[in-house]
C-alpha cells in the first residue's frame, strides 16, 4: 500500500496546510451518551417536541448527516451550535484505491492536527453478505514507537476526543449511505494505540453499539492493541463483546523489545497471559496481528516460539506481509515463506490466515499520509536510523538465539 509522497501531497492539500490552530472548547456532538442528550434536550425544551423524540430525531441526523439538522426547529438549532461542534472533522480529503472499493481519508481538526480513516468495501460473495469496515484513529500520533509503522515515526502528538474517534465512522456512515450502503463493521486500527486512550475509545465503542446511536453489533467492532496490559485488564473487567486484536509481531522477548517497544513494559507473556484471559471470560476468540519482516521475524524457529506461546489458546493468527515504509531497512517477507510460516503454525493446530491485499493489513496503510506531511526526511536521518535498525534487530536476533 505504498504511496509516492508527492502524489498524495497533490491529491490531498490539506497535508500542504499549516498545522497551528486553537482547540475549539464546545464538546463534539457525537461524544455524548444519549443521557446527555436527552437531559440537554430537557432543557431546551420546545413547545409540540418531547425530549425523547427529538433525542431520537437528532441521533439519527447526527448519525448521518448534518444537513439533516436543518429539519430541527430553528432555535434549537441555534443552542445546538452554541453548545456543541456538530462535527469535529473540520475538513477531509479522500482518496481511493483498489478501484474505489478502499477509501483513505485525511481528516483536519480543529487544532490543525490530521488524522486518518480508512473504508474498506467487501462485495457479497456466495452466502456472505457485503460488508463496508472502517478502520479509524485513536490518537494522533502513537508513543509506542514501533520501527516499522508510519504512525509510530511520526511520535505522539495527543489524544483523541471520544468525538474525534465516533465522527470518523459517522464520516463514512453518511459516504456510505449516499451510495446506498451501510457501514457494518469498525476496526481501531488507525493511527495510535486504543488502549493507551482507553476511557474516550471505550466510550466511542460504546457510541457506536448504542442501538439508539450506530447501533453496531459489539462483535463488529475491533479494538487492536500492541499489548497494553492494563487496558486489556480493563477490556476484562468490564466484559464488553468487542473483538479484541492482539500485535504480537515476535514471540522472542529480545526481539519483540525491538519490533514493538512496550513489550519493555508488559513482557510478551503477560500480554498473551491478559488475552488468554480475555478470551476465557468473552468467550470471543482473540485475533493476533503478525506483520511479516523479510529474515527478522519469519524464521521456521519464530514460528515454533509463536506456536509455543500460543499453544492451548482460543486463537487465531493473522499473517500480514510488512507494508515498506520509507525510514526502515526491512522487506516484507516472500509470498512462500509466508506460506510456510502459516503451514508451520496449523500444523502445531493454531489457525492462521494470510492477508494478502485488504483487511486487517489497512492498518498498515493509516499513517501513511500524514507520516507525508511531516515531510521527506533528510537522508541522512533516514540512512542513521535505518543503522541504528540493522543494529538493534541484530543484536536481538543475537540474543534470541537465531
Ligand atoms: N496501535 C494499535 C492499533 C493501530 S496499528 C496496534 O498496534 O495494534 C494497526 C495494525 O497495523 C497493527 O497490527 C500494526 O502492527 C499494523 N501495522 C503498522 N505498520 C505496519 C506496516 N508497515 N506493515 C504492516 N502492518 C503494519
Ligand atoms: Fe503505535 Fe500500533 Fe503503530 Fe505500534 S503499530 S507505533 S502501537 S500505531
Amino acid at each position: 500500500m505504498g504511496s509516492d509522497p508527492a502524489d498524495v501531497t497533490r491529491a490531498l492539500p490539506l497535508l500542504a496546510m499549516p498545522a497551528a490552530g486553537s482547540r475549539d472548547p464546545r464538546p463534539g456532538l457525537s461524544g455524548l451518551s444519549g443521557e446527555q442528550v436527552t437531559t440537554w434536550l430537557e432543557e431546551h425544551q420546545q413547545p409540540g417536541y418531547r425530549a425523547a423524540q427529538l433525542a431520537d430525531h437528532l441521533w439519527s441526523c447526527a448519525a448521518q448527516s448534518t444537513p439533516e439538522l436543518h429539519t430541527l426547529p430553528q432555535a434549537l438549532r441555534a443552542d445546538l451550535a452554541a453548545d456543541f461542534r456538530v462535527t469535529t472533522l473540520v475538513d477531509t480529503e479522500i482518496r481511493p484505491a483498489d478501484n474505489g472499493l478502499t477509501q483513505k481519508a485525511l481528516h483536519r481538526l480543529d487544532d490543525g492536527r490530521l488524522v486518518e480513516s480508512v473504508l474498506m468495501r467487501y462485495p457479497a460473495r456466495g452466502w456472505r453478505r457485503a460488508r463496508a469496515t472502517v478502520c479509524i484513529s485513536s490518537q494522533a500520533g502513537c508513543a509506542v514507537g514501533c520501527p516499522f509503522c508510519a504512525t509510530g515515526e511520526l511520535g505522539f502528538e495527543r489524544d483523541l476526543e471520544t468525538s474525534e474517534i465516533v465522527d470518523q465512522a459517522r464520516f463514512w456512515r453518511h459516504w456510505l449511505a449516499g451510495v446506498g450502503q451501510r457501514l457494518t463493521n469498525v476496526v481501531f486500527m488507525g493511527m495510535g494505540e486504543p488502549l493507551l486512550n482507553t476511557d474516550r475509545v471505550l466510550a466511542a465503542a460504546e457510541a457506536l453499539t448504542d442501538p439508539s446511536r450506530f447501533g453496531l453489533g459489539a462483535r463488529h467492532v475491533t479494538i487492536s492493541t500492541s499489548g497494553v496490559v492494563p487496558g486489556m485488564e480493563r477490556l476484562i473487567e468490564e466484559r464488553p463483546q468487542y473483538t479484541l486484536a492482539v500485535s504480537l509481531h515476535a514471540a522472542r522477548p529480545a526481539l519483540r523489545d525491538v519490533l514493538v517497544p512496550l513489550n519493555r513494559k508488559y513482557p510478551v507473556e503477560e500480554v498473551v497471559d491478559a488475552a488468554f484471559r480475555y478470551a476465557a471470560t468473552t468467550g470471543r476468540r482473540v485475533t493476533y496481528e503478525y506483520v511479516m519482516i523479510d529474515g527478522i521475524n519469519d524464521t521456521h524457529d519464530d514460528a515454533s516460539a509463536l506456536a509455543r506461546l500460543l499453544r492451548g489458546q482460543h486463537a487465531h493468527v493473522n499473517l500480514i506481509p510488512m507494508n515498506p515504509v520509507a525510514h526502515t531497512p526491512w522487506k516484507p517477507s516472500s509470498t512462500e515463506r509466508t506460506e510456510a510460516f502459516a503451514n508451520q503454525l496449523r500444523s502445531a493446530e493454531i489457525g492462521a490466515t494470510v492477508r494478502r491485499n485488504r483487511g486487517v493489513e489497512i492498518g498498515a496503510a493509516c499513517g501513511q499520509l500524514a507520516a507525508d506531511r511531516a515531510g521527506v526526511p533528510a537522508p541522512a536521518a533516514v540512512a542513521r536510523r535505518r543503522q541504528v535498525l540493522v543494529d538493534q534487530s541484530a543484536s536481538a536476533l543475537a540474543r534470541a538465539g537465531h
